[in-house]
């Protein structure tokens, strides 16, 4: 039995689950919270994991999530400097979240010397889109000087449902087209064709695509502008805006949470109503999008909080979706699991085995 330690480390929190592998067994599981927050007594992620290790015990080795790898890296990677110093020069942007995971990635270094950690990126799953996906319509140098692009995020959750889907299906992932809505607080929508993203809906950050718990999704890239000088904001106030006030939160102006929105509106509160039937349009223009760029579609999956939860709004997303179609799709709701597909990866990298599908 292999133990692999999962480790999430957020800005102010560490999630980590323990696998034994290649078993797949959940062994351990837990979250710490408030991380160098005022007033807690756990002041930073190298005190945080020092808890978490103090749990476990003969973890052979570590896999952590990061959230940018940018184009540097395609697949996870075992963790050496040079792997540090990319992971350090990709904060620039990602500012909310390399940061934290390279914490994490330092503080293990010095708490377990010697133990093999893996570096697993939300990006890596989507590096395969092609150009004419990720490349936007602005200056060609803003692009090759400074990486402006589409990257793309959840693509270790994407890529872990497709996985799972063609499983389910009992059809090789290379024979299948297939589409996976993750829908939680932040939600984005993956064409996934012969096994391989070849679009998806966030962008050069998480905040372009769907509308999503607070945040604003695809809009006109003038309102930005616009925006700042009628309302006279600066650039970092309204960053804020489109991230956490916008969305489901900013159109109901009641909540994130697609739960109470959906109560709201069964009680004839009509933003609410009106926050999901946007949220809905926009995932089915989705959908219809992308089936038209893989000429078809056999498997559309639902996945993270609201895709494995909320039936009305799967419903609503499906109702008379694919009639012009030959064959219908499939429609699934798969159970994502980050972790395991963490696990896996990580797992693989120290045995030293070629990519799974
Ligand atoms: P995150 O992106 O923070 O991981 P989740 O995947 O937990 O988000 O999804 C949160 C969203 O899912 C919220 O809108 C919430 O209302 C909705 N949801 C519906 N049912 C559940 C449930 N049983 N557990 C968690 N979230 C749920």
């Amino acid at each position: 039995m292999t133990k692999i330690l999962v480790i999430n480390c957020g800005s102010s929190s560490i999630k980590y689950k323990l696998f034994s592998m290649p078993g797949e067994t959940l062994l351990s599981k837990g979250l710490i919270e408030h991380v160098g927050e005022q007033g807690s007594h756990i002041h930073d992620h190298y005190t945080g994991l020092k808890i978490i290790l103090d749990k476990v015990d003969s973890v052979c080795a570590v896999g952590h999530r990061v959230v940018h790898g940018a184009e540097k890296f395609k697949k996870p990677v075992l963790v050496s400097k040079a792997v540090i110093n990319e992971i350090k020069k990709c904060c620039d942007i990602a500012p909310l979240h390399n940061p934290a995971n390279l914490a994490g990635i330092l503080a293990c270094n010095k708490l377990l010397p010697g133990t093999k950690q893996a570096a697993i990126f939300d990006t890596a799953f989507h590096q395969s889109l092609p150009d004419y996906a990720y490349i936007y319509g602005l200056p060609f140098e803003y692009y090759k000087k400074s990486g402006i692009r589409k990257y793309g995020f959840h693509g270790t959750s994407h890529a872990y449902v497709a996985i799972e889907a063609a499983r389910i299906l009992k059809k090789p992932l290379k024979n299948l087209k297939i589409i996976t809505c993750h829908l939680g607080n932040g939600c984005s929508i993956t064409a996934v064709d012969k096994g391989k993203s070849v679009d998806t809906s966030m962008g050069f950050t998480p905040l372009e695509g769907l509308i999503m718990g607070t945040r604003c999704g695809d809009i006109d890239p003038a309102l930005v502008t616009y925006i700042m000088r009628t309302k006279n904001i600066d650039a970092h106030s309204l960053e804020n805006i489109l991230n956490k006030d916008s969305g489901l939160k900013g159109i109901s102006g009641i909540s994130n949470d697609m739960r109470s929105l959906e109560a709201k509106a069964r009680k004839g509160n009509k933003r609410a109503g009106l926050a999901i039937k946007i949220f809905v349009y926009r995932i089915r223009k989705y959908i219809g999008a992308y089936t038209a760029v893989m000429g078809g579609c056999d498997a559309l999956v639902f996945t993270a909080g609201i895709g494995e939860n909320q039936k009305g709004v799967r419903e609503d997303i499906c109702r008379g979706l694919f009639f012009y179609l030959k064959n219908t799709p499939r429609v699934l709701v798969v159970p994502t699991n980050e972790e395991l597909m963490i696990a896996r990866q990580t797992y693989d990298l120290v045995n030293k085995k070629g990519k799974r599908s």
